[in-house]
């Protein structure tokens, strides 16, 4: 270890962060990622879990057991039924139906108190207070909670700095977007304020939640929470997105510190396979299978936890497969939840025409480690951030076909700006949860995901840019957390920046009157 990493371990010993991730795959994940790497450096790491969420990564916190890392998992009853939930509905890939999100965050919120209860017991006696909450973005009570506890509140964001950077853009110029949009007859406008030029479409100017009041609310809650914090990590890198991280930076006017891919923290294969949760198929059998397969020649396709899609989208993305003729992977998570009727049945009938040509996975996926196999050369993604990072970091070309949220900017990003991917051609958003989506809606046709095929896996001199490009990056990535590199000193300057805050409150102590 170089005298640098020596030095930042001693600085931390005493650091504690507390990590309360917005109990949702994608955002869970990551932050995982980020306490063993906190935990790497010489910190303590409370990170904050409810029962159902804790059972999920129980094979994560066997490991950390087993390693004697300085983890701790705080098990926090959910309230679920008390803000009308289903019991057990503690994880956003659980709610049923949009009109449920807001009760979900309310539910979180109210984590607050057994939080506070589960730290001042003195179990093991040792562990200091926290020093810092590093808490998602969308928890927006623990900025009041860090200041009762007089420590510093750092952002995690689940998405990328592009994405960041055009929201924010967005939601300081709504009404004059709308209003260009209106005389351009819903037309794609551009959005002023980017190093690069970026059309955004009507759905991101005029979001479903603007004619609902409470979410208008909530949504301007967790802004203030985001304004008040002091500072903001991002799992992304510099090299990736080096322009958005600089003007982000301009217009928020906040210390941003990149620390990803937090999916390249070093690990072995079977720690990396049960990210999120334990897979829902035989390793080994997939595995074999994808060892047989030439190099470059597998599609992957996954659309993260939380998008779910009809049976009648579903059956035209299978027959855009079966139709390209490509070997593939597919995770249908669909399979595993049994909300969509007549879906086990077809898929049985749809392995027998694809066997020994495909895979599906009904249910969870060992997406990183897919990714990282060396057959794999293509990902159907739904554009969700990590997955898109995923794919960078093991340099895989992408199909972007976004649902919903962040998903639209990132295609954006992969397609226009970093030309690593190609666009099914989705135009819309598809509902979020799965109870408001109907029957009937398709989005993507078996044409369209036979052509995205054919460009992605082959694609001519432009395929091969493309793979070149995505290549480059994938060894930028790499760099990027190595010692020195830029998200390991992102990481190295959220925790100085803590320390230095911990130093402050010494000295401020130290002058302030004993009381008599
Ligand atoms: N993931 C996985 N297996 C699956 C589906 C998802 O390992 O079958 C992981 C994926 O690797 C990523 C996360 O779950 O780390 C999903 O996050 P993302 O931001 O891509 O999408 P979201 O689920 O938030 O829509």
């Amino acid at each position: 270890m170089s005298s640098e990493a020596d030095d930042c371990n001693s600085n931390t010993e005493r650091l504690h962060f507390l990590l309360v991730p917005l109990m949702a795959q994608g955002h869970m994940i990551p932050m995982i990622d980020l306490a063993r790497l906190l935990v790497a450096r010489g910190a303590l790491v409370t990170f904050v879990t409810t029962p159902v969420n804790l059972a999920r990564i129980q094979p994560i916190v066997d490991r950390a057991a087993a390693a004697a890392l300085p983890i701790r998992f705080a098990e926090l009853p959910f309230p679920a039924t008390d803000v009308g939930l289903p019991d057990g509905c503690e994880n956003c890939d659980l709610i049923p139906s949009v009109d449920l999100y807001l009760p979900f965050m309310k539910a979180l919120s109210l984590l607050r108190e057994p939080l506070e209860a589960y730290l001042c017991v003195p179990d093991p006696s040792w562990w200091p207070k926290p020093s810092c909450i590093i808490s998602d973005n969308t928890q927006y009570w623990t900025a009041d909670f860090a200041r009762a506890l007089e420590i510093p509140r750092l952002i995690f964001h689940g998405p990328s700095c592009f994405y960041l950077l055009c929201y924010h853009l967005i939601d300081r110029n709504r009404a004059e977007l709308e209003a260009e949009m209106e005389a351009a007859s819903g037309k794609p406008v551009l959005l002023p304020g980017l190093p690069q030029p970026i059309q955004i479409r009507k759905h991101e100017v005029v979001p479903v939640w603007r004619s609902n009041p409470a979410w208008f609310e909530f949504i301007e809650v967790i802004r203030m929470a985001g304004e008040s914090a002091d500072g903001v990590l991002i799992n992304s890198f510099k090299e990736l997105e080096p322009l958005y991280f600089e003007r982000y930076h301009e217009v928020t006017g906040k210390a941003i510190w990149p620390v990803g891919p937090l999916s390249l923290y070093k690990e072995e294969f079977d720690a990396k396979a049960t990210r999120g949760r334990a897979s829902s198929i035989d390793q080994k059998l997939l595995f074999q299978w994808l060892d047989k397969q030439e190099d470059g020649s597998v599609v992957f396709i996954s659309f993260g936890s939380i998008a779910r899609n009809t049976k009648a989208q579903l059956v035209e993305l299978g027959d855009g497969l079966e139709a390209s003729g490509r070997p593939f992977v597919w995770a249908v998570k669909e399979a595993s939840d049994r909300r969509v009727s007549g879906l086990d049945e077809w898929i049985a009938e749809f392995e027998e025409k694809v066997e020994g040509r495909g895979i599906v996975i009904r249910g969870w996926a060992p997406q990183t480690v897919i990714l990282e196999h060396r057959a794999v050369g293509g990902f159907v993604t739904h554009c969700g951030w990590n997955s898109t990072l995923e794919a960078v970091a093991a340099g895989v070309v992408m199909a972007t076909w976004p649902h919903f949220a962040d998903q639209f900017l990132n295609e954006q990003l992969v397609v226009n700006v970093l030309k690593i991917g190609v666009a099914v051609g989705v135009e819309e958003p598809t509902a979020v949860a799965v109870e408001d989506n109907k029957e009937e809606v398709v989005k993507v046709r078996r044409e369209q995901v036979e052509k995205a095929l054919e460009a992605l896996m082959a694609g001519g001199e432009e395929g091969e840019e493309r793979r070149v490009r995505v290549r480059e990056l994938r060894e930028k990535a790499r760099m990027a957390m190595e010692e020195g590199g830029s998200s390991w000193e992102g990481l190295k300057g959220v925790i100085n920046y803590v320390k230095q805050a911990e130093k402050e409150k010494e000295k401020d102590k130290s002058k302030k009157p004993a009381v008599q």
